[in-house]
């Protein structure tokens, strides 16, 4: 197999470019798709200070090497979940990368903000445990961006993740979620732009990216990892793309440009206020993290009066 641009061995073959690249072209090939989303997308300019949140995966970590190693000014954000060894050896994994690469990595532990750990909290407000953290991901992500004044906070969201989330907004027509899937989500009100720069790059793009420059990434998947579904809906779009290569990328970005706009104009962003408590922006008066976690302690103290002996663990 040899490079389709300079002739050399190949060290990946792309079928839906019809192409395989050596490990430079490669590494052009992915400078370009970056580059085009941030700029066709104006996800943030040069100069402007970035805040990549990033889990430990590959997707995350490539991401926050990029953007840094184009001299993007950065500041990484670990959200400690408190999932057990989960938690403890990704963050382990950012922490390492940050060192290496000099880079600031700012960690917020849910822990030590909440007194609770992710399934902890869950358990208690009687939801599961992957909604529970992707509440509080939210929640702690646009309060340390604006902590931190940064221009807008970047994530790790490749192809696969945005085609198999259209799949299922599709599926059961999600028309809230359908107007606001986009590769930007612009500020508003006390929201912090969000941006994927990565979202036109799969995840076997992102998995080559690390191996090549050497980035040392958490494999595993978190042990409550999100429903069942999201992976079916990722394995039907990976049998449809092998028979027929580019049909993420056409279900995505043709969905971007000609399904989106009319979605967005019947379904307007809602407005929003700052929660009472906490000052973060809601739909309501309270936000839904101070309504979760007010709702964790009553838990807890109910508990600890019926029992007379401490907590649920
Ligand atoms: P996921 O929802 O786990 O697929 O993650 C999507 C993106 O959210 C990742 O690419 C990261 O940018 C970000 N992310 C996930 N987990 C964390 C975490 N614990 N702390 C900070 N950012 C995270
Ligand atoms: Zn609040």
């Amino acid at each position: 197999m040899k490079c389709r641009r300079c002739g050399e061995v190949a060290v990946i073959d792309l079928p839906r470019h019809n192409a395989a690249f050596c490990k430079p072209c490669f590494l052009e090939y992915f400078a370009r798709q970056v580059q085009q989303a941030i700029s066709k997308f104006r996800m943030f300019a040069r100069h402007h200070r970035v805040m990549v949140a990033v889990s430990g995966g590959k997707d995350s970590l490539a991401l926050w090497h990029w953007l840094a190693s184009h001299g993007q000014p950065t500041v990484g954000l670990y959200i400690d979940l408190g999932i057990a060894e989960y938690s403890r050896v990704s963050r382990e994994r950012c922490e390492a990368f940050a060192q290496r690469m000099g880079l600031q990595l700012e960690v917020v532990d849910v822990r030590q903000e909440t007194g609770f750990s992710t399934p902890a909290l869950a358990a208690r407000v009687r939801r599961t445990t992957c909604s529970v953290c992707g509440l509080v991901k939210r929640y702690f992500t646009n309060r340390t961006a604006r902590r931190l004044q940064v221009a807008a906070v970047a994530t790790g969201h490749n192809l696969d993740d945005e085609a198999s989330t259209l799949l299922g907004n599709v599926l059961h027509w999600q028309m809230g979620y359908l107007a606001r899937q986009h590769p930007v989500l612009p500020a508003a009100d006390g929201l912090v732009r969000r941006v994927k720069p990565l979202f036109t790059l799969t995840e076997r793009e992102t998995l080559a990216y690390c191996l090549l420059q050497g980035i040392d990434f958490l494999e595993e998947e978190c042990p409550h990892a999100r429903g069942a579904t999201s992976i079916l809906y990722k394995e039907l779009l990976n049998r449809l793309e092998l028979i027929s290569p580019g049909t993420k990328h056409q279900f995505l970005l043709g969905f971007l440009r000609r399904a989106r706009p009319s979605f967005s104009q019947a379904e307007p962003p809602p407005e929003l206020g700052a929660c009472r408590e906490c000052g973060e922006p809601s739909t309501a008066e309270v936000c839904a993290y101070c309504r979760m976690l007010s709702g964790a302690r009553r838990a807890d103290d109910a508990f600890a009066t019926k029992e007379n002996k401490g907590g649920i663990t």
